[in-house]
């Protein structure tokens, strides 16, 4: 197996390449890059590019991990929805027997399309929840709302008072300590708008204990997002703890800690331990400090189930040379996929199909047909050749791929298709250019 395929073995069972059938006629040349069981290229050709493509397996095996990383303890874990809310998605993992976290009323109606009866198992977070959106979750009679601020104490009361009902609540309380991350995904600091800086929560605690549509029940944290080093998980939990033990002395029933999401997937570090080894590092950090409170933890994860069990598979549409610089346009763009350019995220990508002996590469730039020169995938990036039509998969892509896709220079979204061993199922079909101009008067 050539290296970069060998580099993909980190990453069983979602992508891997298996070797080419040996027909009759045809010797065996090479590999394709496969999706749990199905050619990555026989999926470009039934369904088109640009193309999500997930795999089952891999969401259902990484979900596996958290709840056997959890294991000794009373704990829901809530997958967070906003890294991907297709409803294929949400079914397969309700199948779980998972809970959700929403940070609207659209992602509350779409757990909700799914299964009514997971509503029980949903926390609502958020720092802008609307009076509407409240009543919406009252309604469905959600688990636990994460309140973020005094004002939203007060709407909620009001809501809930009117529907005659009690809303079981946690403050969302901000640990003030630093997450190596990118800034615009760190939200743990004193300067960031999340939450109640935990010093002043014990007063809203007991502003809010005076209410009666509204029932303290527990402490929440969520301190930012893509960090791979358990630490600060941890330090977050000690102040957690802390404020919990203080929360009890001063007569309030803290049943739950919500330790929210957050915990980071290797794009591109290759040091990060196996994912099961992994998940149990993050669930000693988190459940250390907590020994001997006999709380209900919940957890949010996103990015840590879905983001390695989804690729974007993108054709290679020209190749084009500026001086010295190369560049690969491909038909996926900015629009489909946001994190290169508005993170400088990387996404490692890969030739779907690999001929035998093809082991020369160059250093190109993957780039999109948006108008914009932030409309990248990879900068100075060594890959192999690719020629025109041939295929790549931009890797990673299961979290904040789809769920941040937008129709930017009114381009249609990309199909998404979940692959389960053998089978394939269209969970969003393509968009059109009628679908886009439907609501526009
Ligand atoms: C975004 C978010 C999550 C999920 O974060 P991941 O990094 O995808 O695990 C969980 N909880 C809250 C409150 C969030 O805003």
């Amino acid at each position: 197996m050539n290296r970069a395929a060998s580099r993909l073995q980190g990453r069983p069972p979602a992508f891997s390449y298996h070797d080419r059938k040996k027909g009759l006629f045809r010797r065996s040349a090479g590999s394709v890059l496969h999706c749990d069981d199905v050619a990555l290229s026989r999926l470009a050709e039934r369904f088109g590019t640009p193309l999500y493509v997930y795999s089952a397996t891999a969401i259902r095996e990484r979900m596996r991990v958290f709840e056997h990383a959890f294991r000794k303890v009373n704990h829901t874990v809530c997958f967070s929805v906003k890294a991907n809310s297709n409803l294929g998605i949400l079914r397969l993992l309700a199948q779980t027997g998972c809970g959700f976290d929403v940070v609207s009323g659209g992602e509350l109606e779409r757990v909700l399309r799914v299964d009514r009866r997971a509503a029980k198992q949903v926390v609502f977070s958020g720092v802008g929840k609307t009076a509407e959106e409240m009543k919406a979750a009252l309604k469905a009679g959600i688990l636990l709302f994460n309140v973020e601020s005094e004002s939203e104490l007060w709407v909620l009361a009001e809501s809930a008072a009117r529907l005659k009902r009690t809303a079981r609540i946690a403050l969302r309380v901000n640990p003030d300590v630093t997450a190596e991350t990118h800034p615009y995904i760190s939200t743990g600091l004193h300067q960031h708008k999340f939450g109640v800086p935990i010093a002043a929560s014990r007063r809203l605690y007991a502003q809010a204990s005076g209410i009666r549509s509204l029932s303290v029940a527990g402490v929440s944290v969520h301190i930012g997002s893509q960090i791979t080093d358990v630490k600060p998980f941890s330090e977050a939990m000690v102040r957690v703890a802390e404020l919990v033990q203080r929360l009890r002395a001063d007569g309030h029933q803290i049943d739950f800690v919500d330790a929210g999401g957050g915990l980071g997937i290797a794009y591109k570090e290759r040091n990060l331990p196996d994912f099961e080894d992994y998940v149990a590092e993050y669930a000693d950090a988190l459940l250390r400090p907590l020994r001997g409170l006999k709380v209900h933890l919940l957890l949010e994860p996103g990015r840590s189930i879905l983001g390695p069990a989804g690729a974007l598979l993108t054709r290679v549409l020209y190749k084009k040379t500026n001086g010295a610089k190369k560049f690969l346009v491909v038909d996926a763009a900015m629009n489909d996929l946001l994190r290169p350019s508005l993170y400088n995220a990387y996404h490692e990508i890969a030739k779907v199909e690999w001929k035998e002996g093809s082991s020369v590469s160059a250093t190109v730039d993957v780039v999109g047909p948006i108008c914009e020169t932030g409309d990248f995938f990879a900068r100075g990036r060594e890959l192999p050749i690719s020629d025109e039509g041939d295929l790549l998969a931009i890797l990673d892509a299961g979290a904040y791929g789809m769920a941040l896709a937008s129709n930017y220079n009114t381009r249609p979204r990309p199909a998404e298709v979940l692959v389960d061993g053998k089978s394939v199922t269209v969970i969003r079909r393509r968009e059109t250019i009628a679908d886009l101009l439907r609501s526009e008067l």
